[in-house]
């Protein structure tokens, strides 16, 4: 299991790969470009190798148990986020299935996980709030598409089933993994659209770009691969 290193995006927790931008503690392109609705996301780990396995023997083999490492985890994950948050209480959504993927896989993996971080998490500051997010349909797999798809991918496909709880609160989003981060921020942005006062998001596991070490080899790569083609 591989963590993700401090050298991220301080706002998604993208690798920074440039070492200008790393040095300078700046956030990733595509934060720059837009600013994400969320006021930080972190994950506990990279998605893959042994962490993958883990989530999909929860998702895809159904193997509940897994649901208690992986919640140990999100809490670790979910103690980043400690310090940015207010006094109040914190409403935490696991991010919601549309109903007919629930009744296939008879449960829903994020809600589960949540359950489970919650136990470790300290109960008094913490409120677990399933029904607030809302999943009206299916979505399709946002592979292959380009950022402006994957928006639209997106829309409508969640309500905020219950907007009077959301106005004024703090609101921790719970996945279990954040891809492209275009489920979580539609979810965001439909809850801080309903008065959420700021959205914060934890996943167990981050999809991230190459390793910065192998970025920084390339250079070198390209040379010899010039000179080997003569
Ligand atoms: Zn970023």
């Amino acid at each position: 299991m591989r963590p993700i290193g401090d050298s991220v995006c301080p706002v998604c927790g993208e690798r920074l790969v440039s070492p200008l931008a790393l040095a300078a503690g700046e956030r990733c392109g595509s934060c720059r470009r837009a600013e994400p609705p969320f006021a930080k996301a972190v994950a506990y780990g990279s998605y893959d190798g042994r962490l993958r396995e883990l989530i999909h023997l929860l998702k895809y083999e159904q193997v509940r148990s897994t649901a208690g490492v992986l919640g140990r985890m999100l809490a670790e994950a979910v103690s980043n986020l400690a310090p940015l948050m207010g006094g109040g209480n914190i409403l935490v959504v696991p991010v919601p299935l549309y109903r007919r993927k629930l009744r296939q896989r008879g449960f829903n993996q994020a809600e589960l996980i949540t359950r489970d971080a919650l136990k470790r998490m300290g109960g008094q500051r913490f409120a677990f709030e399933p029904g607030i997010l809302e999943r009206r349909r299916e979505t399709q797999s946002q592979i292959g598409l380009t950022r402006h798809q994957r928006r639209e991918n997106m829309r409508g496909a969640f309500k905020v089933a219950k907007p009077g709880e959301v106005k004024g609160r703090e609101i921790l989003i719970v996945d279990d993994v954040y891809t492209t981060g275009t489920t979580v921020s539609e979810c965001a942005r439909i809850l801080r659209r309903a008065g959420a006062s700021k959205v914060y998001v934890a996943t167990v596991a981050r999809t991230v770009k190459a390793d910065a070490r192998v970025v920084k080899l390339q250079p070198e790569e390209e040379k010899q691969a010039m000179a080997a083609a003569g």
